[in-house]
């Protein structure tokens, strides 16, 4: 299906996963504010985009919205078990789904309304065909930053489309160096496809490749040290996140997660760390090691030192909601407006009048939270 055509999202060959999916993951072994009058100005930047004057967006915290994450689906060949359930597929029909062409209207509306950083996720970004062409819009749109998060089982083979389609950056979850355990946590046999997906991705100027890795005590957390020798080795950026709410079966708990503190001290005990400056919206520290190895540790502390003061990040859902959290109790229909004849300006309208909606803050660490109905696999990391 080309961009732009049609509403179906059509799925190319998954990992096998569904096979090895009844096993539940429970029984798996162990365990500066710039304050403005207004929502959204025109900067003294005029015409950056070929149809007209851009504009910023800001929160009524005065945050600028400079980011936006698309999920293009929500389906997914992995069922990691800090994600998905290991229960049958509860996926969105496809005409829930915006089609290529809506997404495409709505990434230039963003786009005009000062959006500069758009990362395409899912679900799995790379199991709905049609992912490079939609690369190509956001290209030929002057999206100054355009990335991806990948599990990285279908990634080897798409690398030079990928970055012939424009990709700049991309992200690849890799949860274990062990195939046993990787094989546990994703619930997939596609360590070997994963791992020549990372050796596509530093053979090419996408290098360094920035490897996330969640956390989940029991599972993995035994293999930090051994993921800080992998960035060392393979000069890849290896970013530990710290496992989150956002699980489908409702496991999270706080003995569960890894505090990045924990893994600071245990990657520094071993090779001294030197903190390497980051801008304020970025989500993780970022630090080198002090004997001029190669390769990057990131911490990404959502839980225990959250970010949200500096948060620039709203996300799109692949059947069209805007999120302003990842935490948000609601969504905010788009595809709506956009399939019952509205213009581009009232969906600007729209959009920058939820900016008024973005929360303070996630809220985890606060007196009766209560994680979002949606998980992360549906709303898009
Ligand atoms: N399928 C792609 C992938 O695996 O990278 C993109 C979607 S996935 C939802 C995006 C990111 O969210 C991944 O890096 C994943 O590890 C992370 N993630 C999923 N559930 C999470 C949770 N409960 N806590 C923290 N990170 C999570």
């Amino acid at each position: 299906m080309a961009a732009g055509q049609g509403g179906r999202q059509r799925l190319v060959e998954g990992s096998g996963g569904n096979a090895r999916a009844s096993r539940a993951w429970k029984g798996a072994s162990p365990t500066e504010i710039h304050r403005f009058p207004c929502r959204a100005r025109f900067p003294a930047r005029i015409g950056f985009f070929i149809f007209g004057p851009t504009m910023t967006l800001h929160d009524k915290f005065g945050r600028q919205i400079t980011d936006l994450r698309i999920s293009v689906t929500d389906r997914c060949n992995f069922r990691c078990v800090y994600c998905r359930s290991a229960d049958p597929e509860n996926y969105r029909e496809h005409e829930e789904i915006l089609s290529w062409g809506e997404l495409e209207r709505l990434a230039r509306i963003f786009a005009h309304l000062g959006i500069q950083k758009m990362r395409i996720t899912g679900g799995e970004p790379l199991v709905r065909d049609g992912a490079e062409a939609f690369l190509t819009k956001l290209r030929d749109l002057g999206v100054p930053d355009i990335s991806m998060t990948t599990n990285g089982h279908l990634l080897a083979a798409r690398v030079p489309s990928l970055i012939a389609a424009g990709l700049h950056r991309i992200n690849i979850s890799l949860d274990s160096l062990d195939p046993i355990k990787f094989e546990k946590i994703t619930r997939t046999r596609s360590y070997d496809s994963v791992m020549r997906g990372i050796d596509a991705v530093q053979d090419s100027k996408l290098a360094p490749a920035k490897i996330n890795a969640v956390l989940v005590r029991g599972f993995n957390e035994d293999e930090v040290e051994a993921f800080a020798a992998f960035a060392r080795e393979r000069g890849v950026i290896m970013r530990f996140i710290e496992f989150m709410p956002l699980d489908a079966d409702r496991h999270w708990s706080r003995d569960l997660m890894v505090p990045a503190e924990e893994v600071y001290r245990r990657i520094h005990a071993q090779w001294p760390l030197v903190q390497i400056p980051h801008a304020k919206s970025e989500t993780a520290r970022k630090y080198r090691f002090a004997d001029g190895a190669p390769g990057e540790i990131g911490l990404i502390a959502p839980v225990t030192q959250p970010f949200c003061g500096h948060c620039s990040r709203i996300r799109l859902t692949a059947d069209g909601k805007v999120r302003t959290c990842l935490f948000s109790k609601d969504d905010h229909d788009l595809r709506g407006l956009l399939r019952n004849g509205a213009t581009d300006a009232d969906i600007e309208e729209r959009i920058r009048a939820l900016m008024d909606e973005k929360e303070k803050g996630h809220r985890i660490n606060e007196p009766g939270f209560a994680p979002p109905s949606r998980t992360m696999v549906f709303i898009g990391g």
